[in-house]
Order: structure tokens, then C-alpha cells, then sequence
């Protein structure tokens, strides 16, 4: 028998709540998702198959590369491709490859990555330069021999017995989507920050998420038992049998709290002085349209519509898909309505595969607005949809990261021409929606005043607003301790939009995750917010809190907190004037 290991507790953020308990699956390659998947005796043979197949694939790809190298570049940047062939007819390499298969009984995928892993060693710890050089062409063809491999019938994640806990440097939100549609109870990471997308997906799934955990890679090996505490940030691994205990019953527990609050779902969402909110929900998947319903959404706040794409990566969705979708939330909702954000692919989502850009710095570059107005071609489509499944529903068409009027007249312009070509194919269509925008840029909340004039709703994004404001990267924890809502900074910026929204008779909700944060409810309705879209599962949780405030009593608090000039100062200021009301964090 192997010997029990220690426990080892890790502190990191904790991103998405909740506890799971299961075996942990290192992820290693960024480009690629590999697996140590067990294979049984007698699949062997047909595994050294597999490889066979690949790498004979593989070689004809690089063939054709090296043939159309040598003929547009030259013999010299030919030769690189000469030099991973000669790689991969290296007996040595696919030898150790089929003995790892043999002797470990494991898929092809991880056998290569392993023996690439391997032989990257021999060659980083030689002095020579060349040998260094080598290294690259050597992670080039392990590259290729895992393509070939994925192209071949190969096993998947879901082919892994038991609960899997995801141990990885980092995932994209489309990684998180799909690991979460499979076996994975949790997800433990080396980078993120809590108001990152991957991790508004963890909490959207109901997937604890540990982020911040610095060389986590390093000391999770395949099948290690860990425990995730999403709510505490701490990791454990090879925990005690007390600590599995514990935390087994934790998690019961907040199966219980869970249906406690589903109970709620029925009541109004009124204060303890009969002041109505609507509690809307944020999604960006279709499939939370049954959370939305359970929980008792009074719409949906806000839908991110680039899942779609990313959902339909490397392909565009077509017109159909968009508007089948679209249908599908109205239909869900009605007659409540629905925010269907346009497309805010950039950033860190997914405008490099779907939009072929590369940038510097793309937080700051061709993201949500900018780029639907840089490709009318692929814009057009999800208008059409929008317009299309609009007709005699309750449909809101919100823009990202809008920053100048310009950009809302340049889209009025655009989509009176989708309409008239619309028009002109005798396609049914709506011109009745209202248009809004997202207030996320700090530009555009000091010119709210100005924007109000152009449109029907605002809703503060706080999670850009913030990363914006502050000039703090949501997805960096080294500073998410920089990220306050609190900041005074952010507040003015609420406080005004606020204001400029009541002076134009704009409608106004915030959909940002400072919106689901039950800290800062009382703080956000005593500035007069009242409506709030929040994620499905935060909704009775919110809901709760706003049935036990007294919303007239908090008005007079909230004007005090705002005077103050840091975030501690309105923190301590919001406990000692909004005591009754504030919820210990
Ligand atoms: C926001 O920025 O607050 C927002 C809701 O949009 P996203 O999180 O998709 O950037
Ligand atoms: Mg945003």
C-alpha cells in the first residue's frame, strides 16, 4: 500500500463559493487540454494505433509545410520544418511514447505530452544553444502529434471516473463552459481574478472556484484527492479523514441553505417599507434560463450574446442560431424583458479565434462596440436576428463598452440600414425595441448626462467600470485586492449616472457583480438604485436582504458614507450608520 500523504492546505482567492470534494486533473498546456485518461489492458494495441495514424498524419502536414515554406520563404526558414520531420521520425521520441502507453496503460495524448515534457528537459538542462533552439521545434511537433491525435477518436474528460477537481494555471470562460457541462465539481488555478469571466461562469454553473493559487500546478499530481473551498479560497490536498468529514457535511448544509432560499423564490421583492426592486438576472448561457425561472427572475438584466460565438467557435453562428436563441430567452421571459447585450467579443473573449485580430493590449484595444462596428459583416447578422426575433416581444438591444455618442449614432445609423434591407426582402421585422447601453467605460458615466439624450436605459457594468476606473486588471489577482467597489471614485461615478438617468427619465439598472454582492445592497438602494440583475443564483440571496432593509431609512446613511474619501472610510461608515443593515462580510 502507498504511503498517506500529508495534508496540505492552500490559501488563494476564493472566486465562486461552495465546496466540492474529488480527484484532482492537472491541465498543463494552455493550447491544449490533456488528460491522463486510464486505458484498459486489452485497448493498448489499438491506442499504438492511434499514435501510428497521427504521426503519419502528422509528418504529411509538416511535409506541406516545409514544401510551401520552401517555395514562398526559402531554404533557410524551410529547414525549421526539415528539422521537426527529422523529429518525428526520431525513433527514440515515438519509442518512448509507445513504451509510456505500454507501461502506464494511458491515451496516446498524455503519453506524448509526457515524453515532450521529458525530452524539453534533457534539452534545456544542455548548455548548447542549439540544443536550447531544438526545445522550440521539439514543443512545435509534440504540437502537431496532439492535433492529429484530437482528430482522431479520442477519449475525453468525461471517460474519467469519479468527481473532477480541475487543477490548471489558468482556463478562458469557453474552457470553463465546457468543463462545466462535464464531471468537474471544481476548479483550482495558479491566475484570475473573482470578476473575471471564467469566474462569473464558475458561479453562473455553481462551480467553487480557487484562483491566485501560485505553483499549484507544481504540487497537484493526476488522481491526488483535494477538497475546494470556493468561499474561503483554500485548497487541500490529500486531506484527513476528519477534514473530508467536515467538509462533506459543509457541503450538505449548503444544499439545505440552497433549498431554503429556492422556498423564497415566490415572495415579492419588496422592502420592509414597501419599496419594490427588480431582481434580474445576468446569463450567459441559454441553459440558465431554468435558473432564471426557479429563482424568480423579473427578467433578464443582461445576456451576454459573444457566448454564442464563443459557444460556436472556430464557425460564426448562422442568422438561424441567433435568432432561434433569441426567441427562445423573449419567449422564456415574456412578458418580462430581456437584455440581449450585442456582441462583446475582445478583450480577453475570444476576438483573436472569431475575429482574427491580435493586439498589444486588447482590454484597452477593438472590444464589445468598437469591433461590431469594425466588421458590419458579422454585426448585420446578429441584428437581423435581433430585429427578427424581436417582433411582439419584450426586447431591450444593449451595447458594450460604449465610450462616445457617436458610437450610438453610428449604430442608429447602421441599424436603419439592416432594417431597410430587411424591409426590402419582405422579411418580417421589429422596429419597436428600446436601446441602451452599458455604462462601463468611465468616459461615458462622466458624459452620462450626454448619452441620456441618445438612448432608453443605461446599466452600469461596475466589474469594467471599476477595472477601468481603478486601472486594475480584473483578471490579475496579484492586484484584486485594488479592486473596490467602494472606492469613492466608483460611487461619484454611480451617484452621477444615477442622477443623469432621473433627470432624462432614462431606466436605469446595474448589472455588474457589485450588483449580487449582498454587502453592498443597502448601499446601492440607499443611492436609489431599483433594479438589480445579478446572477441567477445570487437572486434570493439578494432578494433576502432587500426584504429586511428599510429603504427611507437608508438614504440619509448613504449620503453620509458618500462623503467619505476612501473605501475603508465608507466601509467603517456603512457599518456604523447602515449597522442594522449591513450584513457582516
Ligand atoms: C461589466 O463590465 O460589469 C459587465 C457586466 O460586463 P462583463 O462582465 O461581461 O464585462
Ligand atoms: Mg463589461
Amino acid at each position: 500500500m502507498e504511503p498517506k500523504q500529508e495534508p496540505k492546505v492552500l490559501q488563494g482567492l476564493g472566486a465562486s463559493p461552495g465546496v466540492a470534494i474529488g480527484r484532482a486533473v492537472c491541465l498543463s498546456s494552455h493550447k491544449f487540454e490533456v488528460y491522463r485518461i486510464p486505458i484498459p489492458a486489452n485497448d493498448v494495441e489499438a491506442e499504438i494505433h492511434r499514435l501510428a495514424d497521427a504521426t503519419q498524419q502528422a509528418r504529411l502536414e509538416l511535409d506541406a509545410t516545409r514544401k510551401r515554406a520552401h517555395e514562398q520563404l526559402g531554404d533557410e526558414l524551410a529547414a525549421i520544418f526539415e528539422a521537426q520531420s527529422l523529429l518525428l521520425a526520431d525513433a527514440s521520441f515515438l519509442n518512448r511514447v509507445e513504451q509510456r502507453i505500454r507501461e502506464e496503460q494511458v491515451n496516446a495524448e498524455w503519453a506524448v505530452h509526457k515524453v515532450g515534457e521529458e525530452f524539453l528537459d534533457r534539452f534545456e538542462s544542455l548548455e548548447s544553444e542549439h540544443f536550447r533552439e531544438r526545445g522550440d521545434d521539439l514543443r512545435d511537433v509534440t504540437r502537431h502529434l496532439l492535433r492529429a491525435l484530437q482528430g482522431i477518436a479520442h477519449h475525453e474528460l468525461s471517460e474519467i471516473g469519479g468527481d473532477v477537481i480541475i487543477v490548471a494555471h489558468d482556463r478562458t470562460p469557453s474552457e470553463a463552459v465546457r468543463l462545466g457541462r462535464q464531471r468537474v465539481v471544481a476548479f483550482a488555478t495558479e491566475t484570475g481574478g473573482p470578476t473575471s469571466h471564467t469566474a462569473i461562469i464558475a458561479r453562473d454553473m455553481n462551480i467553487p472556484l480557487v484562483t491566485g493559487l501560485e505553483g499549484v500546478t507544481a504540487l497537484v499530481t493526476d488522481d491526488d484527492p483535494v477538497i475546494v473551498d470556493g468561499t474561503e479560497g483554500t485548497v487541500i490536498l490529500h486531506p484527513q479523514d476528519d477534514q473530508l468529514a467536515g467538509y462533506a457535511r459543509q457541503r450538505q448544509e449548503q444544499g439545505e441553505e440552497e433549498r431554503r432560499l429556492l422556498a423564497t423564490s415566490p415572495l415579492p421583492c419588496v422592502s420592509r417599507d414597501g419599496v419594490a426592486v427588480e431582481l434580474m438576472a445576468n446569463i450567459d448561457l441559454p441553459e440558465e434560463l431554468d435558473d432564471a425561472g426557479r429563482f424568480g427572475a423579473a427578467g433578464i438584466g443582461l445576456y451576454r450574446s459573444e457566448f454564442l460565438y464563443i459557444e460556436r467557435s472556430p464557425e460564426l453562428p448562422t442568422e438561424y442560431e441567433h435568432v432561434s436563441t433569441y426567441r427562445r430567452l423573449l419567449d422564456t421571459m415574456s412578458p418580462q424583458p430581456v437584455l440581449i447585450r450585442t456582441f462583446d467579443l475582445g478583450g480577453r473573449k475570444l476576438a483573436r479565434e472569431v475575429m482574427a485580430t491580435d493586439e498589444e493590449n486588447p482590454v484597452l484595444g477593438l472590444r464589445g462596440i468598437r469591433l461590431t462596428l469594425a466588421r458590419p459583416e458579422i454585426f448585420k447578422i446578429q441584428l437581423r436576428a435581433l430585429f427578427r426575433a424581436g417582433v411582439g416581444r419584450n426586447l431591450w438591444v444593449m451595447l458594450p463598452m460604449v465610450s462616445a455618442r457617436e458610437e450610438i449614432l453610428e449604430f442608429r445609423a447602421f441599424a436603419d440600414n439592416v432594417m431597410e434591407e430587411l424591409d426590402s426582402e419582405g422579411i418580417e421585422f421589429t422596429r419597436d425595441f428600446k436601446l441602451g447601453i452599458m455604462i462601463e467605460v468611465p468616459a461615458a458615466a462622466m458624459i452620462a448626462d450626454v448619452l441620456a439624450r441618445e438612448v432608453d436605459f443605461f446599466s452600469i457594468g461596475t466589474n469594467d467600470l471599476i477595472q477601468y476606473s481603478l486601472a486594475v486588471d480584473r483578471n490579475n489577482e496579484h492586484v484584486s485586492y485594488l479592486y473596490q467597489p467602494l472606492h469613492p471614485a466608483i460611487l461619484r461615478m454611480i451617484r452621477f449616472v444615477l442622477d443623469c438617468a432621473r433627470d432624462s427619465d432614462v431606466e436605469v439598472s446595474m448589472c455588474g457583480e457589485m450588483a449580487g454582492d449582498r454587502r453592498y445592497t443597502p448601499l446601492l438602494l440607499g443611492m436609489g438604485l431599483r433594479r438589480l440583475s445579478v446572477s441567477p443564483r445570487s437572486i434570493p440571496e439578494i432578494k433576502n436582504q432587500i426584504r429586511s432593509l428599510e429603504i427611507r431609512e437608508l438614504e440619509e446613511a448613504t449620503v453620509r458614507c458618500l462623503g467619505m474619501g476612501s473605501a475603508e472610510e465608507i466601509e467603517r461608515c456603512m457599518q456604523t450608520h447602515l449597522a442594522r443593515n449591513v450584513p457582516v462580510a
